[in-house]
């Protein structure tokens, strides 16, 4: 967990990608990296807007203090587990109603266990990754890009 230790500036930086060559197969994109020069404050949140290093665009980062990073890595932990809930029990039910009736397993129902189990596995897999890698940090990032410009955590 050490790589995860909350300081006092945030681990996670920014990136300007400086170009993306297509492969036949696969997508090379070659980012520049930096620093997202905002200390960490005591309490809330801090905003800033910085220029790209690379092509003077203005971005605005803000970081969180400790107390609220943690308090979302609980959340993103709370999201895990309840998708991971949701996949226990969906596939105990499925197997259940399959002991109980093997003539008529109810079509409609186990339709939707089966969208709780893979909706509740995707539910904890996204949860687990951003529990993994929050680090306090808002900003453009891969879905709210501007020009290229997105978040390495
Ligand atoms: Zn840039």
């Amino acid at each position: 967990m050490g790589n995860r230790q909350l300081g006092r500036h945030p681990r996670s930086r920014y990136t300007h990608l400086l170009s993306s060559e297509r492969h036949s197969n696969y997508t090379q994109h070659r980012p520049a990296t930096f620093a997202i020069p905002v200390e960490r404050p005591v309490k809330g949140c801090q905003s800033t807007t910085l220029a790209c290093e690379t092509c003077r665009t203005s971005l605005t980062y803000t970081v969180f203090s400790i107390p609220a990073t943690r308090a979302r890595r609980w959340a993103w932990l709370l999201a895990t587990l309840a998708g991971a809930a949701s996949v226990l029990l969906s596939v105990l039910t499925i197997h259940h109603l399959g002991e109980q009736n093997r003539s008529d397993p109810g079509g409609g129902m186990t339709g939707l266990l089966a969208l709780g189990s893979v909706g509740g596995f995707i539910v904890a897999a996204t949860g687990l990754s951003f529990w993994w890698h929050e680090d306090g940090v808002r900003g453009p990032g891969r879905l709210t890009g501007i020009g290229g410009h997105s978040i390495k955590r």
